[in-house]
């Protein structure tokens, strides 16, 4: 479960990204957060991921204070939330096997247990005939699906993504949403950040709207041109 608690984050050049926010998210649900580009949605992400520090507020993941976690504790964070970005991040020197197992490696998990896990994700994605490729040989697609069975690798109830189709085709980001369905229908909670809202309409899941730093709309039925046609 995510519990956003009043949170806001203003930058040293004085811009509130985020203005006393709160949302919850029930586990086993998929949230789109929407909202134009520098509406705040990635600030989000980075404050749950404490790759930023809050000013005021609470961010709870399962019950967890994130803004107490020590600095050490973080990879663990990575045990309960499972984080996809845009761009992929990929290790360009490891292999898709070698990307995926060094997650599991920051974890200190056996060799034993990552002998047995990464092949299984890596089945779930659809790559196992890739593993031995390097990121460079692989299409956007494939490349993000590596991304998603890094993510999902240590087994977290929470999987964030962040644009995580801004840079595919809409061909591959339905592969990849067709994916994110699959996870989530396993019991994989989903927060996704996105303006395709071709997608977010296609989807028909919850809408979190984000405007300069404030929610401005949560629609629970999903849907997002149709609805505001509908008016
Ligand atoms: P989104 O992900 O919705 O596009 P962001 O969360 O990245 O939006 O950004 C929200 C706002 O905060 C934007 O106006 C952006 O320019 C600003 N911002 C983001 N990071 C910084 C930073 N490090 N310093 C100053 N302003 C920032």
């Amino acid at each position: 479960m995510i519990q956003l608690r009043n949170i806001s984050k203003k930058f040293a050049n004085g811009h509130v990204a985020l203005n006393n926010v709160s949302l919850d998210i029930e586990n086993g649900e998929f949230v789109f957060l929407v909202g134009t580009s520098g509406a705040g949605k990635s600030t989000i992400i980075k404050l749950m991921m404490k790759e930023l520090e809050l000013d005021s507020g609470m961010i709870l993941i399962n019950d967890k204070d994130v803004t107490k976690l020590k600095r050490s504790q973080v990879p663990h964070l990575r045990r309960s939330m499972g984080v996809v970005f845009q761009d992929f991040r990929l290790l360009q020197d490891k292999t898709v096997y070698e990307n995926v197992a060094f997650a599991m490696e920051v974890v200190e998990a056996s060799q034993k247990e990552i002998r047995r896990q990464v092949p299984m994700i890596l089945g779930m994605v659809g790559l196992s005939k890739k593993s031995k490729q390097y990121p460079h040989q692989l299409s956007g697609g494939e490349q993000q699906r590596v991304s998603i069975a890094r993510a999902m690798v240590n087994g977290p109830s929470i999987l964030v993504a962040d644009e995580p189709t801004g840079n595919l085709d809409p061909e591959m980001s339905w592969e990849i949403m067709k994916l994110f369905n699959e996870i989530n229908q396993r019991g994989t909670t989903i927060l996704m950040a996105t303006h395709d809202l071709h997608i977010v309409d296609r989807m028909k899941k919850r809408v979190v709207e984000i405007s300069d730093g404030n929610i401005i709309r949560d629609e629970k039925r999903g849907g997002y041109f149709s609805e505001n046609q509908n008016r």
